[in-house]
């Protein structure tokens, strides 16, 4: 089969196997080359581990610490004739790279939210590893099943309170659009705590605790954003923040029980990328454009593993970890500098469609994005068959 990229909206719905392994390499050559992390954890359990924050996460945790890794993910596998998503090529080729170099790596592709795909993680962890010493909650969903009730929460990018007008880009197109979204009932708000919020996490601490499957002085972080005043109204302020602020509250709670045991549990506030979760929200690919511009003049520009190479370096390096007033590890503080934000602020201003190509870094958007996917990277021929079909 040859596989081209076929976007639809901000959604690529082809992934090309080989050149899904190739972006996989690049991460793991990084973090090689930044050399080993004192201190690193052995053992961790990454769930969302197949793309964006979390598939760099299990890399920085097997490459720069040398640890046994198991991942959670949710994909579509591929099947004879038909391509898997592209996490389910990132996972088989971690994988492989994994096991060369003489580390445990095993995967469970299933819904995270659920009672048995955690059960089946703790198996794991009791058959073949002991006891973990992270674990790394790394998820973004658009939808949970909740394990008690069986009540499906769809969750929502919407503000809150009234209604928000702004700018936002459509990346197929290059457009600069109008964008106006009307306010969250409270119940989608309720919902969209629900899924992204704490306690699907919270959850998974207590069933690793339950199962006596945690190491001494055990320790988690989940992801969170924060970012500038201009995504305010559609993030910090809206549905997703306000998850995120569960997540938060959820993060101080396990931190109280978990310090007993010489144990910690942070948010990590990392900075806005382009992955496939965060494409979907409206005014922030718009953003992302500007910032990637800004941050690359100034030589401060990372992908999500130099964030998650220099979150680990954090977590595990520095005595203590460094935290803000809120207790949360702040990995967005190159994107939060008063001189990137002033910078980005100026030309979120100025930004139609006419001048994007020149105010936006459009080209590294859209490079970025198809990365993601497999596609644009050095080394594959795009116009050569390629077997659509890996088993996992
Ligand atoms: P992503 O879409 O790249 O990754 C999401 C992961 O979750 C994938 O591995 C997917 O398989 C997994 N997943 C989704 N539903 C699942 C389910 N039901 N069961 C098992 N696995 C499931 O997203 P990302 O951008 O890397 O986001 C990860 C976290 O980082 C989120 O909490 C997000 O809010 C946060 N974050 C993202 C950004 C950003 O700009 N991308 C910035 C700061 C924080």
């Amino acid at each position: 089969m040859i596989v081209r990229p076929k976007t639809r909206g901000f959604i690529c719905i082809t992934a090309h196997p080989e050149g899904c392994a190739a972006h996989v390499e690049q991460w793991v050559e990084y973090v090689r080359k930044q050399g080993p992390i004192a201190n690193a954890p052995k053992r961790v359990l990454v769930v969302g581990s197949s793309t964006g924050y979390g598939l760099a996460s299990r890399v920085t945790a097997a490459f720069g610490g040398g640890a046994a890794t198991l991942g959670v993910y949710f994909e579509k596998p591929s099947e004879p004739d038909r391509l898997g998503t592209a996490g389910w090529y990132n996972t088989i080729a971690f994988e492989r790279s994994a096991r060369a170099a003489g580390l445990y790596a095993k995967s469970i592709n299933g819904d995270a939210f659920s009672d048995p795909v955690k059960q089946q993680a703790i198996d794991l962890i009791r058959a073949d590893l002991g006891q973990i010493d992270l674990l790394i909650y790394s998820l973004a969903s658009p939808r949970r099943t909740h394990p008690k009730t069986g009540v499906v929460s769809k969750s929502v990018l919407k503000p809150l309170g009234e209604a928000y007008a702004s700018k936002t880009v459509d990346t197929d197109r290059w457009l600069v659009n109008p964008v106006a979204i009307e306010p969250a009932t409270e119940q989608e708000v309720a919902d969209t705590v629900t899924v992204m919020g704490g306690e699907d996490w919270r959850m998974w601490v207590d069933a690793l605790e339950a199962a006596g499957v945690m190491a001494p002085g055990f320790s988690t972080v989940a992801y969170s954003y924060i970012g500038p005043d201009l995504t305010w109204a559609i993030y910090r302020n809206g549905t997703i923040g306000k998850a995120k602020e569960d997540l938060e509250k959820t993060a101080h709670e396990l931190h109280t029980r978990l310090a007993v045991g010489g144990g910690r549990a942070f948010v990590s506030v990392n900075k806005a990328l382009v992955t496939q979760a965060s494409s979907a929200i409206p005014v922030v690919p718009l953003y992302i454009s500007l910032l990637y511009r800004v941050m690359k003049e100034k030589g401060l520009h990372e992908g999500c593993i130099e964030q998650m190479r220099r979150l680990f370096a954090r977590l595990y390096q520095d005595h203590p970890t460094p935290v803000d007033s809120e207790g949360r590890i702040r990995i967005d503080d190159w994107e939060m500098r008063e001189d990137i934000q002033k910078a980005v602020e100026a030309l979120w201003s100025q930004v139609t469609t006419e001048n994007l190509q020149q105010l936006a870094d459009t080209a590294g958007y859209r490079e970025e994005f198809l990365k993601l996917f497999g596609f644009g990277l050095p080394g594959i021929d795009y116009e050569a068959e390629t077997e659509p079909h890996l088993a996992g």
